[in-house]
């Protein structure tokens, strides 16, 4: 049978199979001799050990897509970046942050804006329409009053989401939405883990409808990826790459030169100043990092 690990803890892994639901599994030795690691995320095939007990052996790991170090994870299709419209206020700079961050690991983003019900209509368009123009795809939702979550169910559809964004803005309360009449707490595996260890957090999939998974993980939000110099980061402001061949200077960082199409896109409106702002100030970051 063909499943997904949705999670991993001391040795066991949690296959979740369409259908069936949830199995406890173990690694057989084929895994170690071959030096493999099971992923949380990996797409494997089982052999059932005991249909009621719901435990099996991991038989296989079908090729993988991609897998990421820091959270270890498998076959991630996409990013969705959760702020809220206000309470609280966007902050930009983060955000900024995750884009490039995505950008470098080439994960597509979906950004979302939720609790667009305590927010004036205009301003929430208008947010929204600040990262449109840079290209990513925006969501706005309710989780209060449910608006929009089949926007988000229809971006999720078929894919492996992780999903970042930073604590209060409703991630919890839309994750919360999306999942099927909480599938994963009535298999008596789950309400075993559940009772267990809740201080270490470990990454875990959480299943949407077949073939959605969605993964909630702290660290991968606060995860900034800074291994590359100054002179790259403007590869990862997209709508800054269709002006760059009309800047004066080849190469122009679009910092200080003159004849910077970029800033002069800035300057009549074409991208916006925030953004611009927040490369300027993370250019100057990775250069202060080089220099010590
Ligand atoms: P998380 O920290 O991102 O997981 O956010 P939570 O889901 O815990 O939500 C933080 C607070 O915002 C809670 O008090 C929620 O009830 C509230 N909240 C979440 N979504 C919405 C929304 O769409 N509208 C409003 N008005 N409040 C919301
Ligand atoms: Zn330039």
């Amino acid at each position: 049978m063909k499943g997904k690990i949705v999670k991993g803890i001391a040795g066991f892994y949690y296959v979740n199979v369409a259908e069936s639901g949830l199995y406890e599994c173990k690694a057989k030795g084929i895994f170690r001799k071959e030096k493999i690691k099971p992923l949380v995320g990996d797409e494997v095939e089982i052999e059932i050990l005991d249909e009621t007990a719901g435990t099996g052996n991991l038989e296989r790991i079908l090729p993988r897509k991609n897998e990421l170090i820091r959270p270890a994870v498998a076959n991630i299709d996409q990013a969705l970046v959760i702020f809220a419209v206000t309470d609280p206020k966007p902050h930009f700079h983060l955000l900024d942050r995750f884009l490039v961050m995505m950008e470098r690991k080439e994960i597509p983003v979906v950004l979302c804006f939720n609790k667009k019900d305590i927010a004036k209509p205009r301003e929430a368009a208008a947010l929204g329409e600040i990262y449109k123009a840079c290209g990513y795809p925006v969501i706005l939702t309710s989780a209060l009053t449910m608006e929009n979550l089949e926007g988000i169910r229809e971006a999720l559809r078929g894919k492996t989401t992780a999903v970042a964004g930073p604590s209060g803005v409703g991630k919890s309360s839309l994750i919360n939405l999306l999942q099927p009449e909480a599938r994963m707490e009535t298999g008596s595996i789950s309400r075993k883990i559940a009772r267990g260890k809740h201080t270490t957090r470990h990454s875990e999939l959480i299943y949407i409808e077949e073939g959605s998974y969605i993964m909630d993980t702290p660290g991968f939000s606060s995860l900034y990826v800074n291994d590359f110099g100054e002179e790259d980061l403007k590869m990862y402001f997209r709508e800054f790459v269709p002006f760059e061949g009309r800047c004066r200077f080849n190469g122009c960082s679009h910092v200080h030169e003159p004849g910077c199409a970029v800033k002069a896109a800035v300057e009549d409106g074409q991208i916006h100043r925030s953004r611009y702002e927040n490369y300027l100030e993370m250019y100057r970051e990775l250069k202060e990092k080089k220099k010590y």
